[in-house]
């Protein structure tokens, strides 16, 4: 009789918590301890737990950053959170779980020259690695175009890095901020574009002259968000890449 080898699965690493630094009542961002040889390409997620309780987090880090970045959002436990609202209560020092490996295909799409990378608050993170890790790379040749969503403009958290960057190549790299809520109070003065990100990707598309067959366009986020901009871009020829960071209940 032969005997099936089964693999032996690779321990649960724990890892410190480097830093917290909260950004609004329910938006975080934590950098964590990598462990040794801890791999990902940009775009992907690694799988932290508390408690046995484990999810996935893109990672907003280039793999050459000696920590690991994420930006989390809170969902309180009255709508169902189960981790996060443990995380809300650990900080510098505390431990969580990582799985060994980082997984994921939301990764950067090289063959296209433009690249057009739309989210909805947290959805943004996969799109800070691979900008952090294009520039890192010293690589040219293509063109991205960030359409960042939020109902606030104080939910765009990595504003501050994207606006200098468009700055300082301008060749290269647009911040498109859109708030979905301009006439609340808490957007007042907001003087960047209004609507949802689904609702104005056509006319981005157009402003920008993007060509179908030259562009990838990458969805990452609420998962309404991400089926409105597939039924409106794939018919029109772009390619299409989606990373749903939740189901639609
Ligand atoms: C590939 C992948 C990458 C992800 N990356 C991130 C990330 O970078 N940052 C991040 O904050 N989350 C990310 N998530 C979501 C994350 O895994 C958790 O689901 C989320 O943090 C909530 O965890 P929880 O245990 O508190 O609640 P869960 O038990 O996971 O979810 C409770 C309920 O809330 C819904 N839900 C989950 N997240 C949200 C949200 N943001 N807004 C509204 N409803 C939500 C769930 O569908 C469920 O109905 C990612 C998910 C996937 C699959």
């Amino acid at each position: 009789m032969t005997t099936r080898k089964i693999p032996k699965k690779p321990p649960l690493a724990e890892v410190s918590i480097i830093d917290r630094q909260d950004q609004t009542e329910d938006l975080t961002l934590m950098w964590i301890e990598k462990p040794e040889g801890y791999q990902f390409k940009p775009g992907q997620y690694c799988t932290i737990g508390h408690d046995g309780v484990e999810r996935a987090y893109s990672i907003a880090s280039s793999p050459h950053e000696k920590y690991i970045e994420l930006f989390i959002e809170l969902v309180p436990l009255n709508e169902g959170g189960v981790l996060t609202p443990i995380l809300w209560g650990l900080g510098k020092g505390d431990k969580v779980t990582i799985r060994p490996r980082a997984k994921g295909i939301f990764t950067f799409k090289e063959e296209k020259s433009h690249q057009l990378l739309v989210s909805t608050v947290t959805g943004i993170v996969p799109y800070v690695s691979f900008i952090r890790n294009y520039l890192e790379s010293d690589r040219s040749g293509h063109k991205f175009y960030i359409l960042a969503g939020a109902s606030y403009s104080d939910e765009f958290i990595y504003d501050k890095e994207f606006i200098e960057l468009s700055e300082k190549y301008p060749e290269f790299i647009k911040f498109i901020p859109s708030v979905s809520r301009p006439d609340e109070e808490k957007n007042s003065g907001w003087s960047g574009s209004t609507g949802r990100v689904n609702n104005i990707i056509e006319d981005k598309i157009n402003e920008l002259k993007l060509p179908p067959d030259d562009t990838m366009i990458y969805a990452c986020g609420n998962p309404d968000m991400i089926e409105d901009v597939k039924n409106r871009v794939t018919p029109l020829g772009f390619g299409f890449l989606e990373e749903r960071f939740w189901k639609d209940d």
